[in-house]
Order: C-alpha cells, then sequence, then structure tokens
C-alpha cells in the first residue's frame, strides 16, 4: 500500500510537492483552510474587471514545465503562456522614463537615455549572470539546505565567487553609475521582498532570471497556473481537502502521526509536509517550546505590502503592463521598511496594468491596476493601525498622481485593499510576510530554513519560508526538491 502524505496547505509549493509526490506513487491529501487553492497565487473577480491579487510576473516558466513532463505531459496545454515587452517600465521623480527590454539593443537605448554607458548594463549583466550559474548549480538545483551542504558542494574556491563581502547595492554600484539605472537593478530585490542594501551581492543573480529566461504573462491572469496545475493534480489523483484548516499536528516517539483539522477530525499520515510557514507552523501547530522558537528567530519574515487594486473608467497610454514609480530616497526607502519598520514616506511602488496586453481583465476602454509598494512586515509589539495604512494610502495614491496618472482618484469605479493583517489572517503567513523569510546578509546570509525538520524526521516544509525561498518559480523548485528529500529520506 502506498504511504500517506498529508500536505498542510495548497499554495504554489504545497501543489508542487503534492504533484511530485504523486508522481512518485505517495497517497497524496491536500488540507487547504481556504475556499480555493493557490495561496498567494490569488484573484479577484469584480464589476468586469479581473485583479491578480498575488502574483502577476512569471518567471523561470521551465521550473514549472518540469511538473508536466514527468507525467508525459505539456505545459502548454494547460496553461499557454506568452512573453512580455518591455519587461517594466520605470518612472522617476525627475520625469525620465525608461524600460527593461531583454533585447541588447533596446537596452543600449534605454540606458543612454538616463546616461547610462550600456556597456556598464553589459557587465552588469555578465556579472549576474556568473552569480546565476553559481547559484543555481547547488542552491537552486541541489536543494542545498545547510552549511555543510554548501561546502561539500562548491568548495572553498567557488565559495569565495560569491562576492560575499558586498551587499545587493554594492555589486549593482560597482558596474552601473547613475542612480537611475542603480535603482532599478537594485529593486530587483523586489522579488523576494528584501533590501538591496541588507542582502547579500549574489541575489544579483535575479536579473538573469528575467533577461536570460524572460518575463511571461498568463492570459486571462496568474491564476490560470492554479487552474492548469489543478487540472493536472486531478488527473494525478491528487486529493484536495477544502476549507479544512489545520489546527494541530500529533506527534508521538520523535515523529509526526497525523493532522487534526478544525471539524475536530483526525487525519493520520506517514508523511507530513507543512506549506504553512515554518514558524507559524511550529508555534501554531506543533506548540513547540521557546529554545526551539528562539532558534528560528534569524528567518524573518520578508516584507508585507500593501495591496491596492483599482478598477477604473479610463486607460492610462503611458503605462506598460508593468511598471516601477521610484522612490526618489531608495537608500531610505529601503531602510524605513526593513530597520525602522516604519511606512515609507516615499515608497517605490509597483503598479501592473494588465490590461495594457490582455483585454479580457477590464472593460473596453478601461485599466486594471493592481499597486504593491513594500511595506514592513507586523510587529505585534507596536502594530501600524488602519488609519495609518489608509493614510499611507493615500501616500501612494499622492505619488502616482503627481507622476503623471493626473486625477487618479476622480476614475476610480471599483476599489479593493489588503492591508497586512488581511495578508496574514488570508494565508497565515509570518507576521503578514508576502514573500516568506527575508534575504539578510547579516541575519541569515539569504538562507532559510531547512527542508526537512530538525526535529521530526518525518515532516517536511516546502514554500517561501524554506530554501530557496519566496517568489513562484522558487516554491515551484522547492516542491520538487521536498519530494526528492522525502524519497531519500524514505529509502533510507
Ligand atoms: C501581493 C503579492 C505579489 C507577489 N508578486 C509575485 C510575482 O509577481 N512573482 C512571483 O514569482 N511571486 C510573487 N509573489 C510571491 C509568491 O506569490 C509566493 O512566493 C508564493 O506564491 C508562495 O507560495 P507558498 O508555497 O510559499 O505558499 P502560500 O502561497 O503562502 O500558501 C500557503 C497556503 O497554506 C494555507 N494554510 C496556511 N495555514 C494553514 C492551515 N493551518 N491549514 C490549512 N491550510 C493552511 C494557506 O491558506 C495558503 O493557501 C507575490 C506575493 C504577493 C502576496
Amino acid at each position: 500500500m502506498s504511504k500517506r502524505v498529508i500536505i498542510i496547505g495548497s499554495g504554489l509549493g504545497g501543489i508542487s510537492a503534492a504533484i511530485s509526490l504523486a508522481q512518485e506513487g505517495y497517497d497524496v491529501t491536500i488540507h487547504e483552510k481556504n475556499a480555493k487553492i493557490g495561496g498567494k497565487l490569488n484573484v479577484l473577480n469584480a464589476q468586469g474587471y479581473t485583479f491578480d491579487l498575488g502574483p502577476s510576473i512569471l518567471t523561470l516558466p521551465h521550473l514549472f514545465e518540469r511538473l508536466f513532463e514527468r507525467s508525459g505531459k505539456k505545459m502548454a496545454d494547460y496553461i499557454p503562456i506568452r512573453a512580455l515587452r518591455p519587461h517594466w517600465r520605470n518612472f522617476f521623480e525627475d520625469g525620465k522614463v525608461v524600460d527593461l527590454d531583454p533585447d541588447p539593443k533596446v537596452m543600449a537605448a534605454e540606458a543612454q537615455k538616463v546616461g547610462e554607458d550600456p556597456k556598464n548594463v553589459e557587465s552588469f549583466l555578465k556579472y549576474s549572470a556568473d552569480l546565476y550559474d553559481l547559484v543555481n548549480a547547488g542552491y537552486f538545483e541541489k536543494g542545498l539546505d545547510n552549511a555543510t551542504a554548501f561546502r561539500e558542494f562548491y568548495g572553498l574556491s567557488k565559495f569565495l565567487k560569491f562576492d560575499l563581502f558586498r551587499s545587493m547595492h554594492g555589486g549593482v554600484k560597482k558596474h552601473l553609475k547613475t542612480r537611475h539605472m542603480q535603482d532599478i537593478f537594485d529593486y530587483f530585490i523586489k522579488y523576494v521582498g528584501s533590501s538591496a542594501y541588507h542582502s547579500p551581492a549574489f541575489m544579483n543573480c535575479m536579473a538573469t532570471i528575467q533577461f536570460r529566461y524572460d518575463l511571461w504573462y498568463v492570459d486571462g491572469g496568474l491564476y490560470n497556473i492554479a487552474l492548469g496545475l489543478q487540472r493536472l493534480m486531478d488527473e494525478l489523483g491528487v486529493k484536495i481537502c477544502l476549507n479544512s484548516s489545520v489546527t494541530s499536528i500529533t506527534k508521538e516517539n520523535g515523529k509526526v502521526t497525523g493532522i487534526v483539522t478544525a471539524d475536530g477530525s483526525q487525519h493520520p499520515a506517514d508523511i507530513i509536509v507543512s506549506n504553512m510557514e515554518v514558524i507559524p507552523a511550529y508555534e501554531k501547530l506543533l506548540q513547540e517550546d521557546d529554545e526551539l522558537m528562539k532558534s528560528l528567530e534569524k528567518y524573518e519574515p520578508s516584507c508585507s505590502g500593501l495591496v491596492l487594486e483599482l478598477g477604473l473608467d479610463r486607460k492610462y497610454p503611458q503605462l506598460a503592463h508593468h511598471n516601477f514609480f521610484f522612490s526618489d530616497h531608495q537608500k531610505e526607502h529601503f531602510h524605513t521598511v526593513f530597520r525602522k519598520r516604519q511606512l515609507p514616506p516615499d515608497p517605490t511602488i509597483y503598479l501592473v496594468a494588465a490590461s495594457r496586453t490582455d483585454p479580457t481583465v477590464a472593460p473596453e476602454g478601461c485599466d486594471c491596476l493592481k499597486i504593491l509598494p513594500h511595506i514592513p512586515h507586523i510587529d505585534d509589539e507596536n502594530p501600524l493601525t488602519h488609519e495609518d495604512y489608509m493614510a499611507f494610502k493615500d501616500r501612494v495614491l499622492d505619488k502616482l498622481e503627481r507622476m503623471g496618472l493626473t486625477d487618479l482618484r476622480k476614475h476610480v469605479v471599483f476599489e479593493h485593499c489588503w492591508t497586512p493583517l488581511d495578508i496574514r489572517e488570508q494565508y497565515g503567513s509570518n507576521k503578514g510576510s508576502i514573500y516568506g523569510v527575508v534575504s539578510d546578509r547579516f541575519k541569515n546570509l539569504a538562507f532559510k530554513a531547512p527542508k526537512q525538520s530538525t526535529k521530526y524526521p518525518n515532516l517536511f516544509f516546502v514554500g517561501g519560508s524554506v530554501n530557496p525561498g519566496g517568489g513562484m518559480p522558487m516554491v515551484v523548485l522547492c516542491g520538487q526538491n521536498v519530494a526528492k528529500s522525502v524519497v531519500a529520506w524514505d529509502k533510507s
């Protein structure tokens, strides 16, 4: 008889682990507290508008493709995707506008708009590509989880190539000389909700994720990724229990034995994979003692966000599909969010106008905007109030109106807004984090928690709080790597 695996949570990491374990012959059941699968990969349909409530940028689709290939299928038959041009449009307070484009000729012309020598961009991208190849070979693909595994795989000579003595911003500054280009490439750190000034230089590998492997969109909205994966799970016989909140994990003789759900029912399991983040799972589901919880403090949450959706009765033609409105004081922005833990006076704002390339997501002649400034995770000892968040929302709208979205407020016909408190409530994430664990060279050197519990050998974790961390492709890779760890442990 197949061994029973219970997966707690149906975020993309949980789904990827479920598919990978079902492909290995395990009997897999997911328990998801919400009414639909996907976790932060979420959608809102209202008044003819379709908003991606969570992720809106798809990268590294070949990592998703592997889930289908292993079942002899093609991802294109489940999730059709297409590349976007430009990748992003960047707006600055001085009126300059620069596009990011993977075509070297286009990129060179864009760099010259702000006085950057195109050769600097080329040398930065070469530096980024070398870092990507290094990080990808071991940390990503082999699923390395701790310092010993790292040392064994890389050895001292390769270890030194990680540019360990610089911050991410330090690596950017070494190659790029204008403030505009530095701000843009620093902001690749948004993919993991951290600070370019506090994360290690090897995080500069992220530019290659986009420049070598492109930036993708799923027609109709990114939630179609969840729907495509749902079909694959159905074909593989993965069982999914929705509205099934897990309230505790049972344990006996140093092993986990099953789960209890909110309706009081018990569900035995041979192996448990928690897609609930590591810290809340140990705290709430396993009631671990202070000593264990203290050892996890270095896995501080990533930032949270104010997630604002606006349905408009007009279009703003200057917008691309993806846009960034930069803080005039980006260093201060990072410092305020990640060190002072305050709402930034002048935030950098990410704005998605999917209606620019997908006519199905808004009524004709209208834009649907998702606006996402990064803000601090919840500080339970000094909580911000709803009024604080709403005052911040006004600052965001002021900035957008000032930077060209004239009379934006007057054209809003639908509005939806989530604060970090809503995000925590919705997804059970640690302190409202949106990418899992922060990447910080001083706190954790960008390492996240290990995938296999250090206390219960048949308990595993998947998702943004374990290596290699947050972002859709990384948690999908994590699900595949966790399945390999389960199989290896099970055989041993
Ligand atoms: C606003 C926003 C924008 C983003 N933008 C991007 C982007 O453009 N590109 C990108 O790649 N990434 C982006 N991300 C990050 C990306 O969405 C996440 O890294 C990824 O989807 C997280 O997957 P996960 O496996 O960690 O699980 P999660 O999505 O965190 O899911 C965890 C699941 O577990 C469930 N759960 C928790 N506790 C329990 C319990 N006790 N019982 C049962 N179920 C439980 C939750 O309900 C949830 O469904 C964004 C995230 C947000 C929020």
